[in-house]
């Protein structure tokens, strides 16, 4: 039986395992739910109204945390096999410790082989619950400062000219947007954004332009058009290219689809100036840290990026935003049906809650 398979077969709308833990009945009850878009999102990898995710509950000893995976379609992820992958092995998770979490989470990576937004998602749970039971935010726990968190952009997806100006003058409230580009529309939609803005703009291609040369043109010339920062110019694998075209640019590269794991950053030095880490590659929190530090320790800056999800999953990244140099943690503002409130954005800040753990609260 394949994976998917598998996932067809697990068909109830939702599953609870007893578990064993010392303290008491663990359960996992996992789901698959559907975001709604305001705007249809394009970039260059896909087009679509909404996007499915997986949802957890991690109960033990009364408290439940909460957890989100968005799978992503570029390493051939989705909701249903995450939900499968996990629901395989939820006896070993139920029976497991929650407060040696760094353990059972070390365990589900060695035994789980890719599934990231679903390790995620368990992840976030249980720093959730473990934050809840300590009666502390996420963000005290880490011994972090709320307010140290940099400012975060608003993204603006592929769209025509008009929907493109449209979407900029609704993103008023943000003193940062972050473009998509990497199609043939490049000129047309810089184009459309400046006609009704002067904003310091970041701009992500997603590995849309082809060769080395044409990504020195283009970030060249965006720099004209008051960008500050162009996000993976080139495919990930194009390394060497990218430290040809970084010798030729003044601004700063930022690694994303090149940037997955920790293993991934050392190469990358010289290449790029900085990685983005979403908890969505990566596999979580732990692994996020993790990442943070390999980064600072051969010389890289840190965004910190999303995909489309609510606020469980952009909430749990809000509380290591003060950690990084870049945020762009918006995925839950593109939503319009998003089942709970965490952090908020004021004016581009990132407002996080004071109640234990995520802090998340029905919305
Ligand atoms: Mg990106």
């Amino acid at each position: 039986m394949t994976r998917r398979q598998f996932a067809c077969a697990a068909a109830p709308a939702s599953l609870v395992y007893p578990g064993h833990a010392a303290q008491g009945a663990s359960t996992l009850v996992t789901e698959v739910a559907r975001l709604q878009l305001r705007h249809t999102w394009t970039t260059t990898m896909s087009s679509s109204n909404h996007r499915d995710v997986l949802r957890l509950r991690y109960t033990s000893g009364g408290v439940t945390g909460q957890g989100e995976g968005a799978p992503i379609v570029r390493y051939k992820e989705d909701a249903v096999a995450a939900r499968a992958a996990l629901d395989a092995i939820s006896s070993s998770i139920t029976s497991a410790d929650p407060w040696k979490f760094s353990k059972l989470l070390d365990t589900v990576f060695s035994r789980l082989p890719g599934q990231w937004a679903a390790k995620a998602a368990l992840d976030m749970a249980l720093h959730d619950w473990v934050g809840q039971k300590l009666g502390v935010p996420l963000y005290r726990y880490l011994g972090l400062d709320p307010d140290a968190a940099p400012i975060t952009s608003f993204s603006i997806g592929i769209d025509t000219p008009e929907v493109t100006r449209r979407k900029v003058q609704e993103a008023a409230a943000f003193p940062l947007l972050k473009i998509k580009v990497g199609l043939d529309t490049d000129e047309a939609t810089m184009e459309a954004v400046r006609s009704v803005t002067r904003k310091t703009l970041r701009v992500d291609a997603n590995e849309g332009w082809k060769t080395k040369e044409e990504a020195v043109r283009k970030i060249n010339w965006l720099e004209s058009q008051g960008v500050d920062l162009v996000e993976q110019p080139l495919p990930a694998h194009q390394i060497d290219d990218m430290r040809w075209v970084r010798g030729k640019v003044h601004i700063p590269v930022i690694a994303d689809e090149a940037s997955l794991h920790p293993a991934d950053i050392p190469k990358l030095a010289g290449a790029f100036d900085g990685i983005n880490i979403k908890l969505m590659k990566c596999g979580g929190i732990q692994e996020a840290l993790r990442m943070i530090h390999v980064a600072r320790s051969v010389g890289l800056k840190v965004m910190l990026g999303c995909m489309i999800e609510s606020s469980i999953g952009i909430t749990a990244a809000a509380h290591i935003a003060p950690l990084v140099d870049y945020v762009d943690l918006d995925g839950n503002l593109l939503i319009s049906n998003d089942p709970v409130r965490g952090v908020t954005v004021r004016q581009g800040k990132l407002v996080l809650p004071s109640r234990p753990g995520l802090g998340l609260t029905p919305a």
